[in-house]
């Protein structure tokens, strides 16, 4: 950054629940701080902002931009090109950005399975001629509408466009927003493709007490069981993702006693956070996992109300099986 001058930052979304725009209020007086550092020049959510003034600007005008959202139709992709365009730095902005996160769980059908069940099957719904949204409408006074293309996939943000870092988590926390934003003012960035995040497990950052030899019988849902605090949540039955997870969040759902569910994604190892943390279940039912065979998967996925959820609730675009045929 050239000395004295603001960093221009956009904050813009894809597919996206706006949680991740709620992080940034969240980090509360430090924004007197982002904003002594940077000026804000497009952020749809928090301030009156048009897509038109981000096409008049210059390529590469915006310093930093943080994507959050997956990719789930035309304007999210199309914005993602923008962005891409206009912004010298691109952030994958938490788990949907990076991974497709919740939204991607959505791939267990598609385009028309969610049209049908959301303007067709639903009880609520009464349109017997099943009308649905169109891309484009001309009414009768000639006047054109269009609506984006709903796809029958949803995308990671690097699926569309390249990114230069990621942020995971769901949201993001201040300390990690005011670390990027800080390399970017100091211009000590890390290598382009890196994960702001720690290449260690959560477990790693856990202090809760571990058994040595893990074995369990049976799968218990947080509600089920008086969780011990001191113990780890696995060693109680309770699938925590942390052996598949990257550290670097704190352990905020495990001190406040609540089962890691895996939104800082794997680490480099891991690769398909969903398929190893799999593995360790199966081991920790006493199944050799080069022995795991399709009933020992039954037998344990009797026990999980939703495994595609519980596996896969961030990374399902990004995990080996990407989606689920009908
Ligand atoms: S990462 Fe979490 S908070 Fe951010 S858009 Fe996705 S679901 Fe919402
Ligand atoms: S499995 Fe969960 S509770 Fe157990 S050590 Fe790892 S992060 Fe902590
Ligand atoms: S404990 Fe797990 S689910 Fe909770 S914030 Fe950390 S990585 Fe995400």
């Amino acid at each position: 950054m050239v000395q004295g001058k603001k960093l221009k930052l956009a904050i813009c979304r894809g597919a996206t629940c706006s949680g991740c725009d709620i992080a940034f209020l969240d980090i509360h007086g430090q924004i007197l701080q982002v904003l002594e550092k940077a000026e804000i020049v497009f952020a749809p959510t928090i301030m009156d902002a048009k897509y038109k003034d981000v096409e008049a600007m210059e390529d590469n005008e915006i310093d930093l931009c943080f994507y959050h959202g997956s990719v789930r139709d035309s304007e999210n992709e199309h914005m993602a090109h923008l962005m891409r365009q206009k912004s010298r730095i691109l952030i994958a902005f938490g788990a949907c950005a990076c991974f497709g996160g919740i939204f991607g769980l959505a791939n267990v059908t598609n385009r028309d399975g969610i049209f049908e069940e959301v303007y067709r099957s639903t009880a609520s719904t009464d349109n017997p001629e099943f009308i649905t949204p169109e891309t484009r409408y001309v009414d009768k006074g000639g006047h054109e509408l269009s609506l984006p293309r709903f796809y029958d996939d949803v995308f990671a943000l690097d699926d569309k466009v390249d990114v230069d870092y990621y942020l995971p988590l769901c949201p993001p926390i201040t300390e990690q927003i005011m670390t990027c934003i800080d390399a970017v003012v100091s211009g000590d960035l890390p290598p382009r493709g890196t994960v702001i995040a720690s290449e260690k497990t959560l477990c790693s950052e856990c202090d809760r007490t571990k058994s040595e030899e893990r074995r369990i019988d049976r799968i218990y849902r947080p509600h089920e069981v008086e969780i011990d605090q001191e113990k780890c949540m696995l060693d109680q039955g309770l699938l925590c993702m942390g052996p598949a997870t990257r550290a670097g969040c704190g352990t905020i759902c495990i001190k406040a006693n609540v089962p890691c569910r895996g939104c800082n994604g794997p680490t480099k190892e891991a690769f398909d956070q969903g398929g190893n943390f799999l593995n360790l279940v199966a081991t920790i039912f006493g199944v050799n996992e080069e022995d795991l065979i399709e009933d020992d998967i039954t037998r344990i996925f009797k026990q999980i109300k939703d495994p595609l959820g519980t596996f896969y609730r961030f990374t399902l675009p990004k995990s080996m099986l990407r989606r689920v045929k009908k």
